[in-house]
């Protein structure tokens, strides 16, 4: 009964890019890229050609390293990043481009190598903040929400254009001194460069989005009190770490403390959306005379936080411009305050309140900028304190696969009756699935029911690598496994279980060889809701349904259901393959 599939083996497994190759790197230059880098604070890639991988990397920009080692994403920075090199060294010049991310960069030639075509693609910095929280929108929630992630604030890098031109004269000086061969110390930067580097003017910080009057107090910038580019990545980084607590309580109390001290407000407090109720409630405070438990639930779009919420747009106000009426009374030292929404995509978190800046001026374009610099990090600690709360509450019973470390079916029916009375009420797609290992009684049987235990934890570990971080992963019994897929279309859905059916079949398990198709395989169905399929039951039936027709096709296959036919087919070309 054994089919080998050379085909499918042959397969490149679905693994992440490299992003370098530093044997091939002409010896000396990864450290004077580190020197470049250090000093001007900007990612640096020595390249010979298309990129990924680079001959030498410094101090890159985590977002660059997201979508570069995505196969799906990378083709996104091939007309940019990725061709740099053929376009600087065509020109014989530095080059200057802004790519999809608003990313700056340069490339320049380098021509100390004559038998070598070589390039420095440099910069990969924000320069406007604008920018920056355009790019965050697309992770939130635009084409690039898979790779949205903490990881992806590791490294976020701001500068200015001048550190950028600084930085790619130091590139070409540096390679025409190595014509003749200067020891690596000459690049060390002058103390007054760096210092040159530090002073620049900071970057422009643009409002977002909608007619400044309608909603800010002021719309000039304080130049004095403007963050200089590094310490804006700085401010980016340290904020996601110190609001990364474990416990849900801590997290929103560091939320306020860290969102107060970044704004110089002597009262902050973060009220938390309850969608069921439909209303606000404060839940943590810093300098508010009254009790976080005493302050009255705002229902949606009541009051000043109500509206924002519901609006989804921030608020820098006075006293004078709203009028006194619409004041929350609590004796405010100052009249100026931002009111800001704290949302993933359509998904509202809560809103966060900031108010009397210590010593008493008033908050302006600037302050709100800086927010929305960290609002994508404050909203990512949201969703997982309510993940942990929820968590928690489950506690009593036990919702955790104890072989996979997966959830167990009991919350996978909690978190799907949860999710599907969200999707109608906000008219969200929900998206779920049925993964079944194929010919896994011939797997036990050939290799002992240990080994058997020891492949569905590998499976659980693909179905980690190829999940987002809001899917819901949950063994559902025996060999089978199902996901949630919140706020998923059915296409999208599609493309995840194509991930997860490659992922698993060019894994590598330790008697893969004698299965059927030559290695462990999966078979995915899918469903999605609609106006025929609205509860949990009939969800659960269509995926498992489709699931059925996946295996009657030959296994290995997703297949998604079709409400017509009441059958499924197949989520891609790719996925019929045998
Ligand atoms: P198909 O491709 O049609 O899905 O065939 P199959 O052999 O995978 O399906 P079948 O339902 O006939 O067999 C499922 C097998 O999964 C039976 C059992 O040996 C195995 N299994 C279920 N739970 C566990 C488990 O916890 N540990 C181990 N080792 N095996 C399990
Ligand atoms: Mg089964
Ligand atoms: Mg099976």
């Amino acid at each position: 009964m054994k089919r080998s599939n050379p085909k499918a083996r042959t397969k490149k497994p679905h693994a992440a890019i490299p992003q370098q190759s530093p044997d091939a790197a002409p010896a000396g230059w990864a450290e004077i890229l580190r020197e470049i880098a250090e000093a001007s604070g900007i990612s640096l890639l020595l390249v010979e050609g298309h990129q990924p991988p680079a001959l030498a990397l410094a101090n890159n920009n985590s977002i660059c390293g997201a979508l570069q080692s995505s196969p799906e994403h990378v083709k996104l920075c091939d007309p940019y990043c990725g061709e740099a090199h053929a376009r600087a060294t065509a020109a014989n010049t530095i080059t200057h481009y802004r790519c999809h991310a608003g990313l700056h960069c340069f490339a320049t030639p380098l021509e100390f190598d004559k038998d070598r075509k070589l390039a420095v693609i440099g910069g990969r910095a924000f320069v406007r903040g604008v920018d920056y929280r355009e790019l965050a929108e697309r992770f939130r929630s635009g084409d690039l929400q898979d790779l949205f992630s903490d990881e992806l604030f590791r490294n976020v890098i701001f500068a200015d254009e001048a550190a950028l031109d600084h930085a790619a004269l130091r590139v070409s000086d540096t390679a025409r001194l190595k014509l003749t061969a200067p020891p690596i110390a000459q690049i060390t930067p002058s103390k007054a460069a760096t210092e040159k580097t530090v002073e620049q003017p900071a970057a422009e910080v643009e409002f977002p989005g909608t007619e400044p009057d309608h909603r800010v107090a002021s719309n000039k910038l304080a130049p004095a009190e403007s963050l200089e580019p590094r310490s804006l990545a700085d401010s980016i980084r340290r904020f996601s770490e110190q609001i990364d607590a474990s416990d849900p309580s801590q997290t929103y109390q560091s939320i306020v403390a860290r969102s107060a001290d970044l704004l110089h407000a002597e009262r902050s407090s973060l009220l938390l959306f309850d969608e069921s109720a439909n209303r606000l409630t404060m839940t943590a405070s810093r300098g508010i005379p009254a009790a976080v438990a005493d302050v009255a639930p705002i229902a949606m779009g009541q009051g000043i936080a109500g509206a924002v919420l519901r609006e989804n747009r921030p608020l820098v106000a006075t006293v004078d411009e709203l009028g006194q009426s619409s004041l929350p009374e609590r004796r405010y030292k100052t009249s100026s305050f931002i009111s800001y929404p704290i949302a993933i995509g359509q998904r509202r978190f809560g809103v966060l309140n900031l108010a009397d800046k210590i010593g008493g001026g008033a908050y302006d374009l600037h302050d709100l900028s800086v927010i929305d610099l960290v609002a994508p990090q404050i909203a990512l600690a949201l969703e997982r304190a309510q993940w942990q709360q929820r968590a928690n509450q489950f506690q009593l019973m036990s919702i955790t696969d104890p072989l996979t470390g997966l959830h167990n079916r009991r919350y996978l029916e909690a978190r799907l009756a949860e999710e599907l009375s969200r999707s109608k009420r906000y008219d969200y797609p929900l998206s779920f699935m049925m993964i079944d290992i194929d010919d896994f009684k011939l797997y036990n049987d050939f290799n002992g029911h240990q080994a058997g235990d020891r492949a569905l934890e590998i499976i659980s570990q693909c179905l980690h690598a190829a999940l987002r971080k809001v899917d819901v992963a949950s063994r559902y019994g025996g060999e089978e496994f199902s996901i949630l897929l919140p706020q998923t279309t059915l296409e999208e859905a599609g493309v995840i279980a194509d991930r997860i059916r490659r992922k698993v079949m060019t894994t590598k398990f330790p008697h893969g060889a004698s299965q059927p198709l030559g290695m462990v395989t999966a078979s995915i169905g899918l469903s999605c809701l609609s106006s025929s399929l609205n509860s949990a039951e009939a969800i659960v039936r269509a995926a498992d349904r489709a699931l059925y027709h996946a295996k009657s096709h030959g296994k290995n296959r997703a297949y998604a259901y079709h409400p017509i036919q009441g059958t499924g087919r197949p989520t891609s070309a790719d996925s019929q393959e045998q």
